[in-house]
């Protein structure tokens, strides 16, 4: 996934990159890198100088040894490794082996191998495991064969003018040669920044006399006044000018800087331990923000979305559950033909698409690569498109004909909480709305979130959840149980009990348990059972005895108490939102259970938030 940043301006470039990439290290985390232009450089032809270690960026003070260089220009790259493992020589800025330039990449190269082959044959040598080296020796070969053959004069020693248009070419044909969605970032020892965008995400800031570069408008947010989306196959440059071209034909665009205004995003955790623990005493306001969404906008939507002929709900991870949950509440309350899918499990769809359908996509960042690819699927078959997204500037957003942001505020822990939260209550709403209830959908939503604030605000709910995690946390698996409205809601408790305590847990509809993981029941097992007071209750109280039976340890998360359980977690019965106050309990106790082991919260091992490769 990783995050690239680049500055250009009269502030000092390390710091602002520092601090830039900080904000970017949800996107990955194994190792950082920056890379400066140098002026006062001792070393004769080497203006560019780095610092990569292996580890996460948010870890590092201000004092780190390029902190002191006077320098003006520079990128950076945080990093998710997808090629090659987790260590310095794989970290990113890679350089051109006569260290003119240097590049960092969000993506992958997918024919990297057969590039490599070929210029390996031609005698180029690596250093690292990476696709993104091979893209570097790409482009100082196209460099090589426009001096060959007489484009351009020698490198070294060309005039400047020459050297930046050649480069610049380079790195535009050698782009076109990559398969796959990628997106890189140049220096070039005269201080120029050249980036290219197919696939992962780039947005170009203007601030006074100053330019940034990066991944989400977020990072840099508080320093600029306008952005320039990149959109796919194009390319800027900046040398003291910003332009923006087409990839392919290399005619110049004209860019159009949008306004923005996030300064007063607040990315600090207000006192709490820990931004899940923050994030997740968001929930009522995140529900707040659903309700206030433009009615216009809503009411536009809802009507077409009533007369599509099959409702596609997809996403990937957390959201993809909350894609689910959505499609259970168009079918439940609105008997909308809808069919919730994991997005990269979508193929098989493809062909049935038609211009009478729908999808909706739910995202935190908006630019997942999985969603993305059956996106540009169905904008060809003219498949209408809603997106609800809670990174402003993304390209789901801009793919749609039906924009609505989520306003959940930045969600900085890994683990999405708040705005699983927030995506599922606009399912219930537009579900309600469909059914001709709105109104009524408000006022269920405004009560969720009355009694999330008064479940939230009561320290025995966390003092008896963080007791839980103590046991929890000393066992092998957990399993967990639910059917109808809470059935995707046990998938999500799943989803973040594995990230947050790299413990096995396994979400099972209660239905299906006899038919397979019955056989895993014996004495001690942790078994949670998620219950609400409607059609499904009986049945699922059936799965309880049937556990309870083989000696499992029962965890009731429900209303009221029931015989068989030996812990109870009681929740407010909510009616039809009872789902939605049910997921609380749950990342309340995957949070508790990191803590109890000691894991890194905010940034659980190997995943990363946005994930913008396949
Ligand atoms: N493929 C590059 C690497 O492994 C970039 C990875 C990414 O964007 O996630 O270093």
């Amino acid at each position: 996934m990783c995050g690239i940043f680049g500055y250009s301006g009269s502030k000092n470039a390390s710091q602002l990159i520092l601090e830039g990439l900080k904000r970017l290290e949800y996107r990955g985390y194994d190792s950082w890198g920056i890379a400066l232009q140098d002026q006062k450089s001792k070393i004769k032809d080497q203006k560019l100088i780095a610092e990569k270690h292996v580890g996460a960026i948010g870890d590092v003070n201000s004092d780190f040894r390029l902190s002191s260089v006077d320098s003006y220009v520079g990128i950076g790259h945080t990093r998710w490794a997808t090629h090659g493992g987790i260590s310095e020589t794989n970290a990113h800025p890679h350089f051109s082996t006569d260290k003119s330039f240097c590049l960092a990449q969000n993506g992958i190269a997918e024919n990297y191998q057969k590039l490599k082959k070929d210029l390996q044959k031609k005698g180029y040598k690596f250093k690292s495991e990476t696709d993104t080296e091979v893209i570097v020796r790409l482009i100082e070969d196209k460099l090589a064969s426009r001096v060959d053959s007489g484009v351009v004069r020698g490198f070294v020693g060309t005039p400047q003018n020459d050297k930046s248009n050649s480069l610049k070419e380079a790195v535009r044909s050698a782009f076109l040669e990559l398969e796959g969605r990628n997106t890189v970032i140049v220096l070039t020892d005269d201080g120029q920044i050249i980036a290219a965008r197919n696939g992962s995400p780039l947005v170009v800031g203007l601030g006074k006399r100053e330019v940034f570069f990066s991944s989400d408008t977020l990072s840099f947010a508080p320093f600029v006044s306008d952005v320039i989306v990149v959109e796919n196959g194009q390319m800027v440059t900046w040398n003291g000018k910003l332009d923006l071209l087409d990839i392919k034909s290399n005619k110049s665009l004209p860019a159009n800087p949008e306004k923005i205004n996030f300064k007063s995003s607040k990315v600090d955790k207000e006192g709490y331990d820990h931004f899940m623990l923050k994030e997740i005493h968001e929930s009522p306001y995140v529900i707040s923000q659903v309700i206030n969404q433009d009615q216009s906008s809503l009411d536009d939507f809802v009507k077409v979305l009533k007369k599509a002929q099959r409702v596609y709900t997809l996403s990937m991870g957390t959201a993809g559950v909350a894609a689910s949950q959505i499609a259970f509440y168009l079918r439940n309350y609105a008997q909308i033909n809808a069919v919730g899918l994991i997005a990269a499990e979508a193929l098989d769809y493809y062909e049935m698409f038609s211009n009478q359908d729908m999808i909706i996509t739910p995202s935190q960042s908006g630019e997942t690569a999985d969603v993305l690819e059956v996106l540009e699927v169905a904008v060809k078959k003219n498949v209408k498109i809603a997106s609800f997204v809670n990174m402003p500037g993304s390209t789901m957003t801009r793919v749609s004909d039906y924009k609505f942001m989520a306003n959940a505020g930045p969600e900085i822990c890994v683990m999405s909480t708040k705005v699983f939260t927030s995506q599922i209550a606009f399912g219930y709403l537009i579900a309600k709305m469909a059914q001709g209830k709105g109104e009524e959908g408000v006022r269920n939503l405004q009560s969720l979130a009355l009694e999330m604030q008064k479940y939230l605000d009561s320290g025995s709910n966390h003092e008896q959840i963080k007791q839980l995690a103590k046991e929890l946390s000393k066992k092998k698996d957990v399993f967990l149980l639910g059917k109808y409205q809470n059935f995707n809601i046990v998938k999500e408790g799943m989803i973040k009990m594995i990230e947050g305590s790299y413990i096995h847990a396994h979400g099972i509809p209660a239905g299906d348990l006899k038919h397979y993981a019955i056989t895993l029941m014996e004495k001690g097992v942790p078994v949670i059972v998620v219950i609400s007071e409607d059609i499904a209750k009986d049945d699922v109280l059936n799965a309880v005895n049937q556990v309870k039976a083989r000696g499992a340890t029962v965890i009731g998360v429900s209303p009221s108490p029931y015989p068989g359980f030996d812990y109870h977690i009681p929740v407010p019965d909510t009616g039809e939102t009872s789902a939605i106050a049910n997921i609380i309990p749950l990342q309340l106790l995957a949070y508790y259970m990191a803590v109890e082991l000691g894991h890194n919260v905010d940034k659980p091992r190997n995943i990363a938030k946005s994930v913008t490769v396949k």
